[in-house]
């Protein structure tokens, strides 16, 4: 079923520079604090080790995965697969949540308030894609990389069915491919 998507939507050098102005920026503003940075697995996986890499400021690094969608369709229903290591430890922390999508709104809804319970010292989001038309859920999102339409995309982390996270750009997947 895996083709090769030649044409991207965000070429490689381009995700490059706007992965280093979002470390700088949040490095800027994270000044003097320890970031907690909590990759959602499995999309972010490639933007989330690009970022910290880049970031300026001590980070502790940890993991959630949620589910929330199935082939190319949102379920609009949120499943943990797993908790982050550092759940019962929030307190006084700063956590970053980094996403590869905000779509719906749905996950990042449902992850703040995870993370909220715990009293951490404050949940900031991060997304390197942002869809506007898709959300139904108004959420907060404090830093953005793209703002893209909505269409079904794949490439640096992002899938299809587990297909296509391994490439190196974005491409959008149109309504016939990956089936
Ligand atoms: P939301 O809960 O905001 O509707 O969706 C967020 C999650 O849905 C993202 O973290 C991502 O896993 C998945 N998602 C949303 N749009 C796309 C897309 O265009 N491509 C892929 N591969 N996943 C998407």
């Amino acid at each position: 079923m895996e083709r090769i998507l030649a044409k991207a939507l965000i070429d490689a050098p381009t995700l490059n520079k706007r992965v280093q102005q979002m470390a700088r920026q949040i490095s800027e503003d994270y000044a003097g604090r320890e970031i907690l940075a909590v990759g959602v697995l499995k999309g972010a996986v490639m933007f989330y080790s690009d970022l910290v890499r880049l970031l300026q400021v001590p980070v502790v690094l940890d993991f959630i995965q949620a589910k929330s969608y199935s082939g190319r369709t949102s379920s609009g229903e949120v499943r943990l697969l797993s908790e982050p290591d550092y759940l019962d430890r929030l307190e006084g922390r700063h956590v970053l949540i980094v996403e590869d999508i905000v779509d719906s709104g749905a996950t990042i809804q449902y992850l703040r308030k995870r993370l909220l319970d715990k009293n951490p010292a404050s949940v900031a989001t991060c997304t390197l894609l942002d869809k506007p038309d898709a959300r139904r859920i108004k959420v907060p999102v404090d830093y953005v990389g793209f703002t893209i339409p909505d269409v079904f995309v794949v490439g640096y982390g992002m899938d299809h069915s587990e297909h296509y996270r391994n490439l190196p750009y974005i491409a959008a997947l149109d309504a016939d491919e990956g089936e």
